[in-house]
């Protein structure tokens, strides 16, 4: 009776608490059984005067938290500030360890850093420096803002170590230095944090509000929106910058990211595949370690969890391949709940997950780690000592000993690849003049052609593989990462299961998790060789820290000129620097033939400033952005040529146009790749317009020359705007504007009822090639399969990374590790009559195009053919009426493959005579089309020319 009473003013009063009313479904978790705690430490809930899991906390709540947790704990904990996000947060490392190790902190990194070198160290010393030292343990938090529960679990962490006098925990102190940090993401967590916390009722209900977060919020991303746990590739964002410089400073052996939300807890062992650069059976044997110690703690609580599916570790730019690839064992851990699913969600069962509940297996999680991290302490130093000894051992005996850079393309672009490899600690060489015998292109890629001797005249960088960094320069250099022989015949059986399959039947899914070429020389569009030959190279020295900023002091030219200034298009930053001056009201001009000047021929596509068509101002403003860019300007002072009939007053050197750029930046947008384009105009300082897609039907346009439409879904582009819509765009391209689109967007604009271009989508219900149409429009299918949240925000079971919860209305046509609101191309909904016809979808490789080199596109592009990233299913066919600059040849001699993988059977056939870059005048103006994202994550780059050549040239011709 009295029982009844309490039970029912307990649910009495939680109906002012819908959070608590749901959290009654399953046990409590209390995070306070680990102690004697010392009671001058305050709990967090203390500060934030709300219960673990009621409420999501602020970044600036959490710093209040941690700050008073270390001034009552100085004797274990000590926060270290490493630097900021784009909006101004603080990134945090909370290092926690036994008073004894913080009093010697500096002498365990200086001991540390000496098992990095197997060449200083021998194995003998590194045994006796093992065994007074402990474990370095990064135990990060929040990489996607919107997974909320790691962040919650942070501080439990932190107060546990700082607190507790357990033995459990007192052995973590003795044997780890801990290393949290608060947040990876500051930036995303607050948007997300903020935006549930102001809209929630702790509502289970999957089609409540506060589980559909907007397009604007997204808070998985950073400031940009990059995905942060893509870019230790090539370190493109600030939030990557800070923690890799903490990273390799520290060096440590166990690293955990913590995520969320698949339908049960995961952690390693890993998914395959593996990347084939880590060391077997070292990576499986600690992975199992680390793994069968978490299930033992969660067996104990009865909690759901699973192994070895869906999470790999191919792909080296994710925060537990990149740490294993510097001989840390580094372990993505996926909790069950919050994030998306708030304070409550539904299960598949009708049970319901709580935010707490989540938090509270994050925390089991990070302290089994550092328990059993304990345990295997001395063993742990070993291997990780052995790592890149047998690193350096194992290049005797492969083929790829040296990687040779050439920074002839481009230098500037060249010393930002180099700058990656610094940051992370690879050694780099340069030498002034040399000759590389049995020197491999990496332009051949996969064709197999004999090596040659190449001489360097003008010098080149030099990656000698027999360094301690062995594995993570190969892994990001190599030309290509092979991938596991019966991991791919499993994903061909599909394939070739799924071709047969009819259009109304699902088919099976590939256990491709991500993009599968990233070599940064290709990404780039930089030369570069390898070889199976590493002798000595008298002259090549390493370089260091200010060899960069040295060589671009001698780099940049400029003197003062009275006729004109040339600015060759040499380097990616001439277009940037010629789209800067219009946009500062300067006159540029570019030369449409060969240009002679200075007794030298220029080729088409050279910038020309006049001096006497411009303000005296244009003298410190080119100088400006020489030292800013690493510009080489050439300074005339007659305009008489020695030869040819185009000098600089020549009829063929043509006035540019200011351009006035927008971009559309709205739900049917990826906001990826719209982030990417952000980015890269941002660091640029070129100037844009954000437009909403409403604005545009709104007549915002006509302000504008150039509207640039971000990869997104094509059924989403095409029903936002709406016939209307389109019409106003069709009228303003039609009127003189530009409109680049790319991937989703470019099949938008060659949707039949859009009509943007003349190319057809290969395998569309259009597509004259197709020799037996199918009935219905096979096209519309696959862009509504991709465009439309399922009815239903249901998960499906298990493989739940394609079934997100549309709570973001932009689901992203590409797989992406644990992101949930990115599901991978649905195969083409192709009846199987059609087998062989509709190109497969590829999780991303490098494909060779073909330069047309008459067309302004190609500007700046010396070279026949050109690296170019394909990561879709979506082929274009050639424009008819307008002009294809790149493309993939119809009879190539040689592979159109370069790097990564591709259909057998499927992809090379349905490839050739495609276009990847077209040019469709409509018109007074131009509809480009890209077949894939030019700046893909921020590491591809190969294709910034024609981009910035499509928002500078039109107009002008
Ligand atoms: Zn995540």
């Amino acid at each position: 009776m009295i029982k009844t009473k309490i039970l029912l003013l307990a649910v009495f009063v939680c109906l002012f608490c819908a959070a608590n009313l749901y959290a009654q479904s399953e046990e409590k978790f209390d995070f306070y059984t680990r102690g004697e705690y010392r009671p001058q430490v305050p709990r967090p809930q203390s500060i934030l005067r709300y219960d673990v899991g009621d409420f999501h906390t602020t970044y600036a709540q959490m710093e209040k938290v941690i700050e008073a947790i270390a001034k009552a704990a100085p004797d274990r904990v000590k926060i270290y500030d490493i630097g900021l996000t784009n909006e101004y947060r603080m990134q945090h490392i909370v290092a926690i360890s036994s008073p004894e190790n913080m009093a010697r902190l500096d002498e365990i990194k200086a001991n540390n850093q000496r098992l990095v070198d197997s060449r200083a160290t021998n194995p003998a010393q590194a045994a006796q420096i093992s065994q007074n030292q402990p474990v370095i343990s990064w135990m990060a938090y929040t990489i996607h803002g919107n997974e909320s529960a790691s962040f919650e679990t942070m501080m439990q962490v932190v107060y546990q170590l700082a607190a507790s006098d357990q033995l459990e925990t007192q052995a973590i102190l003795q044997n780890n230095v801990v290393l949290i940090i608060t947040g990876e993401n500051p930036d995303g967590h607050e948007r997300f944090a903020t935006w549930y916390n102001s809209v929630a009722t702790g509502n289970a209900d999957r089609n409540a509000l506060e589980h559909r977060e907007p397009w604007s919020i997204w808070g998985r991303y950073n400031h940009f929106r990059f995905d942060l746990n893509r870019d230790n590739i090539a370190a493109t964002q600030v939030e990557t910058k800070n923690l890799q410089k903490a990273f390799f400073e520290w060096n440590p052996q166990i690293v955990v990211d913590h995520h969320g939300q698949p339908s049960q807890f995961f952690f390693p062992p890993a998914a395959l595949p593996i990347n084939p650069n880590l060391p077997q059976p070292q990576t499986n044997r600690w992975m199992e370690i680390f793994g069968r110690a978490n299930a033992r703690s969660f067996d104990a609580n009865r909690w759901d969890y699973y192994v070895r599916d869906i999470f790999d570790l191919f792909y080296p730019g994710y925060w537990d391949s990149y740490p294993s690839l510097n001989g840390a064992i580094g372990m993505t851990y996926e909790t069950d709940g919050g994030g998306f699913k708030g304070l409550n969600w539904t299960r598949d069962d009708g049970t319901i997950v709580t935010f707490r509940s989540a938090i509270a297996k994050h925390f089991v999680a990070s302290m089994t780690t550092l328990e059993t991290a304990a345990k295997n302490r001395a063993d742990r130093l070993k291997d990780y000592y052995d790592f890149r000894r047998t690193g350096i051992d194992e290049v005797r005996t492969e083929k790829i000993k040296r990687i040779v850079i050439d920074p002839s393309r481009d230098w500037v672009k060249t010393a930002d690849l180099i700058e990656i490899l610094q940051r992370a600690r690879i050694e780099v060489r340069w030498s002034p003049n040399f000759t590389q015998t049995s020197a491999h292109d990496y332009a051949d890629g996969k064709n197999s052609t004999a090596a040659k001797s190449k001489t360097f005249t003008g010098g080149a960088y030099i990656v000698d593989l027999a360094q301690p960094q062995k594995r993570l320069a190969k892994a990001i250099l190599e030309p290509d990462t092979p991938q596991d022989a019966a991991f791919v015949r499993d994903q061909m059986a599909k394939f070739r299961r799924n071709e047969l399959r009819g259009k109304l039947q699902s088919k099976e899914e590939y256990a491709f998790y991500d993009i599968t070429a990233w070599n940064l020389p290709l990404a780039f569009g930089v030369d570069a060789y390898w070889s199976e030959n590493a002798a000595t190279i008298p002259n090549a020295n390493l370089i260091d820290e200010n060899f960069l900023a040295q060589l671009r002091a001698q780099k940049i030219r400029f003197t003062r000129a009275e006729i004109a200034y040339i600015i060759p298009y040499s380097q990616d930053a001439a277009a940037i620097a010629a789209i800067r001056l219009l946009k500062a009201n300067f006159r540029v001009s570019v030369a449409t033939r060969t240009l002679n000047a200075l007794g030298t021929n220029f080729p088409s596509g050279t910038f020309v400033i006049r001096v006497g068509r411009n303000q005296p101002t244009i003298h410190q403003a080119i100088e400006n952005l020489a030292q800013e860019l690493g510009l080489t300007v050439f300074a005339v002072n007659t305009g008489f040529q020695d030869a040819g009939d185009t000098g600089i007053g020549g009829e063929n050197v043509v006035a540019l146009q200011n351009p006035k750029i927008a971009m559309i930046a709205d739900e049917a947008v990826s906001q990826t790749s719209y982030g990417s384009l952000w980015w890269t105009l941002d660091r640029y300082k070129i100037e844009f317009t954000p437009l909403t897609i409403n604005s545009i039907r709104g007549g915002a346009l006509k302000n504008y020359t150039v509207l640039i439409a971000p990869d997104g879904a094509a059924g989403r582009y095409s029903s936002a705007l709406g016939a209307g819509g389109i019409t106003t765009l069709k009228t303003w391209i039609n009127g003189g504007g530009t409109l680049i689109t790319m991937r989703g967007s470019s099949v938008f604009a060659a949707l039949k009822d859009v009509g943007l271009t003349s190319s057809k989508l290969v395998g569309s219900d259009d597509d004259e090639d197709l020799d037996k149409k199918p009935k219905e429009n096979d096209v519309d299918k696959r862009q509504e399969a991709e465009s439309q949240p399922s009815p239903s925000p249901t998960p499906a079971p298990n493989r739940n990374r394609q079934a997100e919860p549309e709570a973001s209305p932009t689901p992203e046509p590409r797989t992406d590790k644990q992101d949930w609101q990115s599901p991978m191309l649905p195969p083409i909904a192709s009846p199987s009559a059609n087998a062989g016809k509709v190109p497969e979808p590829i999780p991303g490789a490098i494909m060779r195009a073909t330069v047309d080199r008459t067309n302004y596109l190609t500007y700046g592009i010396e070279t026949e053919t050109l690296p170019v990233l394909l990561a879709s299913g979506y082929f274009f066919r050639p424009s008819k009426e307008g002009t294809n600059a790149l493309v993939f040849e119809a009879q190539p001699k040689q592979l159109l493959t370069v790097a990564g993988f591709v259909w057998e059977g499927n992809t090379e056939k349905l490839l050739r005579g495609t276009a990847y870059l077209i040019d469709e005048p409509t018109g007074s103006g131009h509809v480009i089309l890209f077949a894939e994202e030019p700046f893909f994550r921020g590491i591809f780059r190969s294709t910034t020319r024609p981009f910035f050549n499509s928002i500078l040239f039109n107009g002008s011709f």
